[in-house]
């Protein structure tokens, strides 16, 4: 059976990055496996609705139960949580706590990830890029793993105890794409005279966002699923926010794609629109 793995960081994660990439290929069953790294404590509650102290004191449980409802929308077959404390944002009292994310060691954690690969047999993994846009110290943890991951779990003389090891067959690190955007923001700035994504565009234009080998991914019949998904967090998700101001149906006509940093196992010429899978029975 065709299987992808994803390590994400926090929940919500699973449904900001490449969601509806991972319901198509649910849809066609691929057995998908997603890998959480936090439980998304540290998290602030960024839906006015939701910020009330039974949320607050409980946030840990109401994130494991939003996790789970995106998990369900979006087709993931199973998810682990290596049960890790949210690091919280750079330069947080977060950091601090021994139990966080990037205070784990990191061979242990590495061995932990390889050891999941090793049992799941992923075709295709899912991690993170540099995330220049967003360093939050558990992005960039995950980050970090991404590049370990495939040399580690095919490698007999590391983590010997902790399975066979696993060739993965490709590795993808999901972006914010570069492209998406700025063909959204030129479509809304020419209908509307406004777009949510100025002031990243301004960043592109600085030059401090640089473009990477991308596969696009068709995902135009599963992008209201991922939408729906990152709905689920209702207490990370303002419904009013960033994440739903561009209308669906201006994403489905000018980018009904999600795009990916192509990392390994793709033939030189994979760039462009294309299909995680291809090849790949
Ligand atoms: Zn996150």
């Amino acid at each position: 059976m065709a299987t992808l793995m994803a390590l994400h960081a926090h929940p919500d994660d699973e449904s900001s990055k490449g969601a509806a990439t991972v319901a198509r290929y649910a849809d066609a069953g691929v057995h998908c496996i997603l890998v959480t790294a936090t439980g998304g404590e540290a998290g602030d509650i960024l839906n006015p609705a939701m910020d009330r102290p039974d949320v607050r004191e409980n946030l840990a449980e109401y994130r494991r139960k939003e996790l789970e409802d995106a998990a369900r929308i979006i087709g993931y077959d199973e998810i682990v949580m290596l049960g890790y404390r949210d690091s919280g944002m750079p330069e947080s009292d977060d950091n601090a706590n021994p139990a966080a994310f990037v205070n784990a060691d990191y061979d242990e954690l590495l061995g932990r990830v390889v050891a999941l690969v090793r049992s799941r047999r992923p075709d295709v993994f899912l991690g993170y890029d540099s995330h220049e846009f967003y360093p939050h110290p558990d992005h960039l943890r995950v980050h970090a793993l991404t590049m370990d991951i495939v040399a580690a779990a095919a490698d007999p003389d590391r983590f010997p105890g902790a399975g066979e090891p696993w060739r993965i067959k490709r590795l993808v690190a999901s972006l914010f794409s570069r492209r998406g955007m700025l063909a959204i923001h030129e479509m809304l700035m020419e209908r509307d005279g406004e777009s949510p994504f100025t002031e990243w565009v301004e960043r592109i234009s600085a030059g401090d966002w640089p473009e990477r080998p991308t596969l696009s991914v068709p995902v135009g019949p599963t992008l209201q699923r991922g939408r729906d998904a990152l709905r689920a967090h209702a207490t990370q998700v303002d419904p009013d926010g960033f994440w739903f101001k561009v209308p669906i149906e201006v994403t489905q006509e000018v980018y009904p794609y999600e795009d990916f940093e192509i990392i390994s196992g793709f033939l030189p010429t994979t760039e462009g629109i294309g299909d995680l899978f291809s090849g790949i029975s």
